[in-house]
């Protein structure tokens, strides 16, 4: 079966990113890539908007590459990508996705907790108890050129104790300062959504990425050797991210206190 390769979560104008479709489209083919996966926030694309990136993206796709239209939600502070038909993206909802990703999956989505290592305290503990297909362990936005080893070593965890989710990578691309990594190798065989899907959910694909470019994550939480001081940086960044999640949450308090009367909305989360 031959292995197909791609990146997963990248942002383009259709959200807040920087680079047209069409210009990452480009980027990923003089990349060598063979798809792309776009989570564009949800709240910039309502209903009309929508079915228009739909055309858009499949203008751009073609049997050598695919340009997948995913969305990324937000839900009580964490973040949620939503993979899958047309269709079903155009109706999800953020309660939906975040609360009750089983609806989703028996519909044909696939559900994706986004970068779980930068999430506010009071709603990790719900993350990890929600029913992703996938958490996506390894966010170069966030955890840098490795996975988040913390988050990696709660997956396991979880699976030890009889959960399946998945160990997945995305890039967060939202600009060309940011790199179209790790890249996800799906071993699927035919470039088309419901393949590609298919392929992730059940397991047959991996990452790769790193400092070398030769670290390999597998979904069941494997990952290729680490050095003493690659699993440092690791465990830096994460404090880091950790830090910066708490000031995020402390200032949002403090603003939402300020504002109550005006009504405060979620926390920011990116
Ligand atoms: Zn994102
Ligand atoms: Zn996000």
């Amino acid at each position: 079966m031959p292995a197909y390769r791609g990146v997963l979560h990248v942002h383009s104008t259709l959200s807040d990113g920087v680079l047209t479709p069409e210009q990452v489209r480009d980027l990923a083919v003089s990349e060598g890539l063979d798809f792309v996966v776009l989570c564009e926030h949800a709240k910039f694309l309502p209903p009309g908007r929508f079915d228009e990136a739909v055309v858009e993206c499949a203008r751009l796709s073609n049997e050598t590459f695919l340009l997948i239209l995913g969305l990324e939600f937000e839900y009580q502070g964490r973040h949620v990508l939503l993979l899958g038909p047309p269709e079903l993206l155009r109706e999800a909802d953020a309660e939906t996705v975040g609360g009750r990703p089983e609806e989703l999956r028996a519909r044909g989505g696939l559900t994706i907790w986004a970068h779980p290592a930068c999430t506010y305290r009071w709603t990790l503990r719900r993350g990890l108890a929600a029913d992703y297909d996938g958490w996506e362990v390894w966010n170069s936005g966030f955890d840098g050129p490795l996975p988040s080893l913390p988050m990696l070593d709660l997956l396991r965890k979880r699976r030890r104790s009889g959960r399946r989710m998945l160990a997945f990578a995305g890039a967060d691309f939202h600009e060309r300062i940011h790199a179209l990594t790790p890249i996800t190798h799906a071993d699927i065989d035919s470039l088309a959504l419901a393949a590609l899907i298919d392929g992730l959910r059940e397991g047959r694909c991996r990452a790769s990425g790193g400092t070398s470019g030769s670290l390999v994550l597998m979904p069941d939480g494997d990952l290729s050797t680490l050095s003493t001081r690659e699993r440092l940086y690791a465990w830096v960044r994460y404090c880091l991210i950790r830090g910066r999640c708490a000031g995020a949450w402390t200032k949002w308090v403090v603003v939402s206190r300020r504002g109550r009367s005006r009504g405060a909305g979620n926390p920011p989360a990116r």
